[in-house]
């Protein structure tokens, strides 16, 4: 396909970008416009060009499949292809429809005159990929919009809607509809009515106040920033638009792009943006695998997460059948799907009418009759395998042929309640995570009977209730909870060896964690996990060795829930107090252990708390749980609090070189009764010894 069709629409040369999905800037197409726009110039019946990728859409930026290969800045890279464009000796008229992102809105800068339909998206996100727009974006948008908005733009990386840019420099004209119309209409204006040439370039901004502003602008930036490069870089190429004169704006730009592009920072995001479009994938599971249709979703537990669960469907339009074993259950069900909504509503997220509309979604039952018609069911009961089996005994019964069958548990094996139906092709596992209606991570669990088109089928439907959706195999507390479970026994041997609760949660949240284990584990409930390692005990058949945590569980201490657990809590306040109980506890369990506590470092305690879960992560990828190491970085990131810009724990073992990774786990598995998870997972060896990374 040729990257860009020519065409003439009488004296003026339509050049139309074509390179699906979103008209990605790469080398074929960069090339293609800069021969099409020469043609058109070299043609003396051609007075005028319009550059646009039609009605559908403008172009989405740099063309992600060519990140990190030489392509990507092949000559004409994209500053040569707008030079090309903004020196035209004829005028060129950009006609937006759809998109104008990063790259994109950067090529349209470059152009004469600029038209757009209204609801266009016009914006530079690249802070969020660490990156500053590099072709021009901090230098030309000021000068169309004014620095104050060019800044907020560029800084924040939000895109807007053309509409807010009408009488700017940036739009000459918004239109409703056509857009390509009103584009050749513009440039045969300008011909006839000899109007000059508006390059962007030579637009010089007021310099009066300007120190003023952009000094406090700097301010503010560096404080919301919290050490990250981008938004400070942004800044400053900002301030050049002002303070410099064009060409040396663009060459610092250009610079602090490339450097900008080295930064581990860029790079943890650029990692997430490809891991986001990689998951959902299956190497199996073909794209275009029929997928079973949706229009109706069971939800059985009208608890914490059935309640979470069925807001998801309801918030998509799709109707949600909720079953219950009593109507009190079910009315307190009810009554917090509600709440929920009517906060949102006196947030002004919604309104009173979408408030009903979504709650009439719903059909409250306590007959699995009512499941005849479904097509899918998410079981969210107690995590006890009996109950569990009861419910798919029924479901098997009641459920149309074809229906998927669905359990939302936290750790049970999937291949085993599959084995309670007949069909356990339709069974799998769709972990949601807590609170249900607001994370926005989805682990789909695949059993080894799980059929195809029930897995394609439910990375769909991820995508339809806008989860961001990572496959796990079966093992027990598949990608992420198992990982966590090696976190938290990481965290409580180190207490175990010295350090405070206190002293762990502020060295991890120093790294970044959005909350420290031993916070987070109060916020969680300290119960589950003492039931857990409970029932894997009793499964072994060996006696349960009760960890710390599951002493403070035997004080009836659950965390916050019960005002105490690592820490105490005020009655109606969240804030974790330091408790001498605590302290005392674990100056008991030590001397009944003959440990003698030790110093411990804040380096150490992030070392030993991250290399457990890159351990446990590679042990993952190995048996096959795990797809793909980005999977897991992905699992964590969203559903575990881990720091964006550290891009998931394997991307962060890359960073710090997985030869370092080996050589740590080995002194910490050296050490006498050291756990035996600290030895290094064969696969992390391998790829140390190799000299590789996870990517
Ligand atoms: P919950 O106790 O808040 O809710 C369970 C609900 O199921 C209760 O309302 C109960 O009345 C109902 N129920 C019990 N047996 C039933 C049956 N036979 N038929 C119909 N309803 C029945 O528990 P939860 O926290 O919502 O957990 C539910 C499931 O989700 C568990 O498997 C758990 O492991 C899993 N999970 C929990 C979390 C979490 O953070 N709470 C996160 C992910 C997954």
């Amino acid at each position: 396909m040729n990257p860009v069709t020519y065409t003439l629409q009488g004296p003026v040369a339509v050049l139309t970008m074509n390179n699906p999905p979103v008209n990605g800037l790469g080398h074929a197409l960069r090339s293609g416009i800069v021969t099409a726009l020469d043609s058109a110039l070299a043609d003396p019946a051609v007075t005028a060009v319009v550059l646009t990728g039609g009605e559908q859409l403008f172009s989405g930026g740099a063309d992600v499949r060519e990140f990190g290969t030489p392509k990507s800045s092949m000559s004409p890279n994209l500053p040569d292809v707008i030079r090309a464009l903004e020196n035209a000796s004829k005028p060129v008229v950009a006609a937006i429809a759809g998109h104008a992102l990063g790259g994109g809105l950067e090529l349209a800068l470059g152009c004469h005159f600029r038209v757009a339909r209204k609801d266009a998206t016009l914006g530079l996100p690249e802070v969020k990929l660490g990156l500053l727009p590099g072709a021009g974006g901090t230098q030309r948008l000021p000068r169309a919009i004014g620095v104050e908005a060019a800044l907020q733009m560029i800084v924040s990386g939000t895109p807007q809607k053309a509409a807010t840019f009408a009488g700017t420099d940036l739009l000459d004209s918004v239109v409703d509809s056509d857009v390509v119309a009103a584009a050749v209409a513009l440039a045969q204006q300008v011909v006839a009515d000899k109007r000059t040439l508006r390059r962007l370039r030579d637009v010089k901004l007021p310099t009066a106040g300007a120190d003023a502003f952009l000094q406090f602008a700097r301010n503010s930036v560096k404080a919301a920033a919290k050490g990250m490069p981008a938004p400070l870089a942004c800044m400053e190429a900002v301030a050049d638009s002002v303070t410099q004169p064009f060409d040396e704006g663009l060459k610092r730009e250009r610079a602090a792009f490339f450097a900008l592009m080295s930064t581990p920072e860029s790079r943890a995001a650029r990692h997430v943006f490809a891991a986001e479009r990689a998951a959902g994938k299956l190497p199996d599971v073909p794209s275009d695998t029929p997928l079973r249709p949706i229009a109706q979703v069971g939800v059985i537990g009208a608890g914490t997460m059935g309640g979470g669960i069925t807001m998801n469907f309801l918030n998509a339009g799709l109707p949600v059948v909720l079953l219950e074993t009593s109507q009190e259950a079910l009315d307190r069900g009810l009554g917090t799907i509600r709440r929920n909504y009517e906060n949102s509503a006196k947030r002004g997220k919604l309104t009173a009418e979408q408030v009903e509309q979504r709650m009439g979604l719903i059909t409250p039952t306590l007959d699995y009759a009512a499941f005849k018609t479904v097509d899918l069911v998410i079981e969210a009961v107690f995590e006890q395998m009996d109950v569990k089996e009861k419910v798919f005994r029924q479901l098997d019964a009641v459920c149309k042929p074809g229906a998927i069958l669905a359990s939302n548990t936290s750790y049970l094996d999937i291949n085993k309640i599959a084995s309670f139906t007949s069909r356990p092709q339709d069974v799998l596992g769709l972990h949601f995570f807590s609170p249900a209606n607001v994370m926005k991570l989805l682990e789909i669990v695949r059993g080894e009977k799980t059929a195809k088109d029930v897995m394609a089928t439910a990375l769909a439907l991820g995508k339809k209730i806008r989860k961001i959706s990572v496959v796990s195999g079966v093992c027990d507390g598949f990608i992420g909870n198992r990982m966590v479970a090696r976190y938290g026994a990481a965290a409580n041997a180190l207490v175990v060896a010295g350090a405070s609760p206190q002293q762990i949660d502020k060295a991890m949240e120093r790294f970044g964690v959005a909350m420290g284990p031993f916070r987070m584990g109060d916020l969680a409930g300290l119960d589950i996990g003492w039931a857990t390692r409970k029932r894997k005990a009793a499964e072994a058949g060996v006696p349960h060795e009760p960890t710390v945590a599951d002493k403070l569980c035997e004080l009836g201490r659950f965390g916050q829930k019960t005002g105490a657990g690592w820490y105490r809590y005020a009655p109606g306040v969240r804030d974790a107090l330091p408790d001498p109980v605590v302290d005392e506890l674990l100056a008991q369990y030590r001397a009944e252990r003959g440990i003698t506590p030790r110093k411990i470092s804040d380096e150490e305690v992030v070392q030993r708390c991250i290399f457990a879960l890159v351990n446990e992560g590679a042990r993952i990828l190995e048996e096959g749980i795990a797809v793909r190491a980005s999977d897991v970085d992905l699992v964590y990131l969203n559903g575990y609090g881990f720091p964006a810009h550290r891009g998931g724990p394997l991307c962060y073992a890359n960073e710090m070189g997985l030869f370092n990774v080996v050589r740590t786990l080995r002194d910490f598995a050296a050490e006498p009764g050291a756990f035996d998870w600290w030895q290094p997972a064969p696969l992390l060896l391998k790829l140390a010894e190799e000299g590789r990374t996870f990517a």
